[in-house]
């Protein structure tokens, strides 16, 4: 039965089977939560928007998920700082951030500027890294 099904748990089921998953609706309710939500989550916020979405699923299953999901890099997880883990689905180009630990501003970093670090990486190490989603932490501007 799909009771409650929306363009975001259409789209959540398309990329679970993308990935050759099944899509179960522990897994498709995680990921449409993430997919509505737009941004960075925190695992709480998954946990509170899954679960009002199925109330059946339990914490460690909406963890167990979301690291499932970030194993496969349908999401990526990041510290944004404070230790907090934040999920966030990744896009066709990703994106990711500067984070000041002066004052707490988050500033978007274009992929373009990690491309060159991906390629030296690969090139001095033979390593494919996934760059995903990158938070940088230092000092802004202002903070200096
Ligand atoms: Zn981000
Ligand atoms: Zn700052």
């Amino acid at each position: 039965m799909r009771a409650n099904e929306t363009p975001a748990t259409r789209l959540a089921t398309r990329k679970l089977r993308a990935a050759s998953q099944r899509a179960t609706a522990a897994r498709v309710a995680v990921l449409a939560t993430l997919i509505e939500q737009g941004e960075h989550s925190s695992a709480e916020e998954v946990l509170a928007r899954s679960q009002a979405r199925l109330p059946e699923l339990t914490r460690s299953t909406v963890y167990r998920t979301l690291e499932r999901l970030r194993d496969l890099r349908i999401v990526s997880e990041t510290d944004l700082g404070g230790g907090v883990r934040h999920f966030e689905v990744i896009e066709a180009v990703p994106h990711h951030h500067l984070v000041c630990t002066g004052c707490g501003a988050i500033i978007e970093l274009a992929d373009q500027s990690i491309e060159p670090l991906r390629r030296e990486i690969e090139r001095a190490h033979g390593f494919q890294p996934a760059i995903d989603h990158l938070a940088v932490f230092g000092r802004c501007a202002h903070c200096q």
